[in-house]
């Protein structure tokens, strides 16, 4: 029995879609952490896994059977700039594996050496970003988004040099796939409308099986990304999370949050906050999310215009009518989602504006994004705990005039107050990565070697909609809600 399923079909598309390279092994690898549960669901032995196989494997210094192991080829727009050729620059996809529910899944080491895409990169990773990615891309799987999610963290035992010495280390990162609008973009921008088709009919086969079989199948399949985008983007700002660098070669077609960088979630809510340091006019803030999606999909859309009809007036039409599908699909699920973060049932005239009015009222009373929902949460139940959600206002008269028209609109719903609170408590995490704690857990790791924050705070938040009294801590508010805080990438 091979100790790793592979089942591998990227590599079976055409040369120029890859470059073989595999890993580049490390001194002393280490393993940091391990998801075992993940393992399982790949159908990997998690002993076998974490034992000197496993880590050697995740290390990038064994190649295990039925590897084969290459850097994938991709273009896109960073900040709005078309830069042709990127590509995994520090990654290798060692092949993919068919997981106990059916799913088709990349395994992929981040941070495993030079390929053929470095340019001037070392093709490393550090610990710190290794950690914040995995420790986010599982919260948000925990919260219910959909993620790439993190297999392993092994240490490598090398320093990379960034603007000091820092401690290496690589992710093991498992993903529906790594083909995004960036990919489509390569082909396009070289004119091989052939290499286009061929990456479609891969994504169909992937994503999309049904639509395969459409009367239009790339329609179709431009139709699903744009769905799961839309909802994708909705799920972001119902948490609160800034995805930080949505940059064409970062958004996944198969909807799923990639490439954890600089990303961050809002303390104090305002739309308008950008975290990343190279994010100086805040194109990719908070509020821009629904919008730079829609622009990211446009520049897909133009990559398949050849593919949408015979002739290119209609199949610009056609490109037309997909993107207009964003905005309602969108506002759909964020306004929803509003309504059930709210606990507001059945679907009213007013929901929105309802809504909209708390987070404007949020909004210029720095109130505390995640703080503010989980505790009306209680407030649903009981109006005593009221006081709870107006402490978190800086004129707390603000919030009394809202909740009483909220109250009066959940009167109207006509539910029993201990389910609107439990339905509430489902969709409104008391958990998120919170900005300061993940500061805290790398400084831990990578300063003192020191991995208990990193288990603590992971452990607490696979269950972030559970109150855990015990870890009320890393449910609170930094000090002065989080105002100046920068991410780095
Ligand atoms: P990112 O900002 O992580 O989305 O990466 C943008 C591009 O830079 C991708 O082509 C990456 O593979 C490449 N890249 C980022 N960091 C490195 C590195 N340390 N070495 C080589 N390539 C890198
Ligand atoms: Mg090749
Ligand atoms: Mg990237």
């Amino acid at each position: 029995m091979t100790a790793i399923p592979f089942d591998n079909s990227y590599v079976r598309l055409p040369d120029h879609f890859f470059a073989r390279r595999a890993p580049t092994p490390v001194a002393a690898p280490r393993l940091i952490h391990l998801n075992r549960a993940l393992a399982a669901n790949l159908g990997i032995d998690p002993d076998w896994l974490a034992g000197p196989a496993g880590v050697g494997t995740l290390a990038g210094n064994e190649i295990p059977d039925g590897a084969e192991p290459i850097a994938t080829a991709y273009a896109g727009h960073q900040f709005g700039n078309f830069v042709p050729q990127l590509g995994d620059g520090r990654a290798v996809l060692l092949g993919e594996v068919v997981d106990h529910d059916g799913r088709r899944r990349d395994v992929q080491l981040k941070g495993s050496g030079p390929t053929a895409f470095s340019r001037r990169g070392d093709g490393r990773a550090a610990l710190g970003p290794v950690l914040r990615e995995y420790l986010v891309s599982e919260a948000m799987a925990a919260l219910g988004i959909p993620t790439t999610r993190a297999l392993a963290a092994v240490a490598t035992g090398e320093p990379v040099l960034r603007e000091t010495r820092l401690p290496g280390a690589v992710l093991a990162r498992v993903a529906a796939s790594h083909i995004r609008v960036g990919t489509f973009q390569y082909f396009a921008a070289r004119g091989d409308t052939e290499a286009v088709r061929a990456l479609a009919d891969h994504a169909l086969a992937r994503h999309d099986p049904e639509a395969s079989s459409a009367e239009h199948p790339y329609r179709a399949l431009l139709d699903g990304v744009v769905a799961r985008q839309a909802d994708l983007v909705a799920a972001w700002l119902l948490v609160g999370f800034v995805h930080g660098v949505m940059n064409t070669d970062n958004m996944s077609v198969a909807g799923e949050t990639i490439d954890y960088g600089p990303c961050a979630f809002l303390d104090a809510y305002d739309p308008r906050t950008s975290f990343s340091s190279i994010d100086a006019h805040g194109r990719y803030a908070y509020d821009q999310q629904p919008g730079i999606a829609l622009w990211n999909l446009t520049r897909l859309a133009e990559t398949l215009v050849p593919l949408l009809a015979d002739d290119e007036v209609a199949a610009v039409e056609a490109a037309e009518t997909a993107l207009a599908g964003f905005r309602p699909r969108f506002e759909a699920a964020y306004h929803g989602g509003l309504a059930r973060k709210l606990g507001l049932s059945g679907d009213r005239d007013g929901d929105t504006a309802l809504a909209e009015d708390l987070l404007a009222r949020m909004a210029d009373n720095r109130a505390d994004f995640t703080l503010t929902f989980r505790r009306l949460c209680d407030a649903a139940e009981r109006p005593e705990a009221d006081a709870g959600v107006r402490d978190l206002f800086v004129d707390p008269t603000a919030y009394d005039a809202w909740a009483v028209r909220w109250r009066e609109r959940l009167a109207e719903g006509g539910r029993n107050p201990v389910a609107t609170a439990a339905a509430m408590r489902a969709v409104n995490p008391a958990f998120i990565p919170r900005n300061h704690r993940v500061e805290a857990m790398i400084s831990a790791a990578v300063e003192r070697g020191d991995f208990g924050p990193f288990e603590e705070l992971s452990a607490v938040l696979s269950r972030a909609y559970d109150d855990q009294p015990d870890y009320a801590r890393y449910a609170e508010a930094p000090k002065g809600g989080g105002a100046g805080y920068r991410t780095f990438c």
